[in-house]
């Protein structure tokens, strides 16, 4: 069947062989000769068929053309379109050789695993760059985003960081935490945005089902930025109710926070917090003796409230009399510039999450999955490709972008 399908889509293909008289527009300025019909080989859906179509050749570009191409939009490529959405469908899910066999098994196609990934990662790239276009556009000020029919109750930005593990030329030069002081990976950074209206039983925020969308990027956190804020005006950010941005305690969080969603309640992740306090727990311990399970537990208690106050007290206190002032005042700059993203009490009476757990499990779900498996080595774009393919699916808006992208490529 799929033989007689693709014997019927070569004839279909045939109809047009795209002559357009003796001379077309090369796309320089120029005119561009009818040389003859050429045969192309591409994969469809359907399987392999070869099209005739009218070829053209510029004199001044040096540089051959077919109509037909431009109009199919298989100009520059061996894969139809529908081709290419199923291979950069698998070959975002799954490791290329494994989507390879997919496609075998289930559509009965038989690509090499570096068409595989060559397609994926092209795709995924036209993906990305659309994405900052857009981005940039809306942060400028040139597109305006209309709000959505219903203004949303508290929407949450919730931002963390996550090492991938890359080829060694795309870290070399560059300082990490490997044993030899070089880095092994480079950071994708990753925003979750969803809404949040109810509540459950015992009273804990409930994270609106579907609501989640994400971006990501390996770029730099301006580049992150932009895309957060466009993402922030798509999801309502300008008219929503409560704006809340989570994170851990890294800087330049709260720099994006602070730059791009000025009115926002910050909070820091409750979990990374009681990890800081694990930390210093470690230090003064010692000098507790059998006091200090209980010493640290009112201290997580006091964290729990939002009384970051009187833990620094507690916990300078106890500094000066183990005599470790100086190592306790280090471990208490985290909470120190961060305590008004600790009132934990005050955010639980709001009906805030006080957790940044969706931003988490997507880091495992949107980037771990797919692109940390063990040994694998990535380029920067090849990561960044197949992370844009895979915020877009995560977020729902698979069909959209292989609509806008097939327009995209027959316009040009
Ligand atoms: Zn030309």
């Amino acid at each position: 069947m799929l033989r007689l399908g693709g014997s019927l889509l070569e004839d279909l293909l045939s109809l047009d062989p795209g002559h357009r008289g003796p001379r077309v527009e090369c796309g320089e300025g120029h005119r561009a000769e009818f040389v003859g019909y050429r045969p192309k080989g591409l994969d469809t859906v359907l399987g392999p068929v070869t099209l005739q179509r009218a070829w053209y050749h510029c004199a001044a570009c040096r540089h051959g053309l077919a109509p037909t191409d431009a109009r199919l939009g298989i100009a520059g490529g061996s894969l139809s379109p529908g081709l290419r959405r199923m291979v950069a469908r698998v070959g975002s899910a799954e490791p290329f050789a494994q989507g390879r066999r997919d496609l075998a098994e289930l559509a009965g196609l038989e690509l090499t695993a570096k068409r595989v990934e060559r397609s994926a990662e092209a795709d995924g790239e036209l993906v990305g760059v659309a994405a900052a276009q857009e981005a940039d556009a809306l942060l400028a000020g040139r597109v305006v985003q209309f709000p959505g029919a219903k203004p949303v109750e508290k929407l949450y930005i919730a931002l963390d960081g996550t090492g991938v593990p890359m080829v060694p030329r795309e870290t070399a030069a560059r300082r990490g935490k490997g044993p030899d002081g070089r880095a092994r990976t480079r950071e994708v950074k990753l925003g979750c945005l969803f809404t949040q209206t109810a509540l459950d039983a015992r009273g804990r925020p409930v994270r609106d089902p579907d609501s989640s969308s994400w971006v990501a990027t390996l770029g730099t956190a301006e580049r992150f930025g932009s895309l957060l804020y466009a993402e922030g005006l798509r999801r309502g950010a300008g008219h929503a109710g409560q704006l809340v941005v989570l994170g851990d305690g890294a800087p330049w969080i709260w720099n994006l926070a602070g730059e791009h969603f000025p009115g926002a309640i910050e909070v820091v992740d409750l979990y990374h917090a009681r990890e800081h306090l694990h930390a210093l727990g470690r230090l003064v311990l010692p000098a507790l003796g059998a006091d200090g399970p209980g010493w640290l537990a009112e201290r997580l208690a006091e964290l729990d409230r939002g009384d970051v106050e009187a833990m620094l007290a507690a916990a300078r206190r106890m500094a000066l009399e183990a005599v470790i002032v100086a190592d306790v005042e280090t471990a208490l700059g985290y909470f120190e510039t961060n305590r008004e993203r600790m009132r934990y009490g005050r955010f639980r009476e709001l009906g805030l999450f006080v957790g940044s757990g969706a931003v988490e499990a997507g880091c495992r779900a949107v980037v771990a999955q797919r692109l940390k498996l063990s040994g694998m080595r990535w380029t920067v774009r090849g990561a960044s490709a197949i992370v844009s393919l895979r915020c877009q699916a995560a977020s729902g808006r698979w069909d959209d972008v292989w609509t806008r992208l097939h327009s995209q490529t027959t316009a040009a």
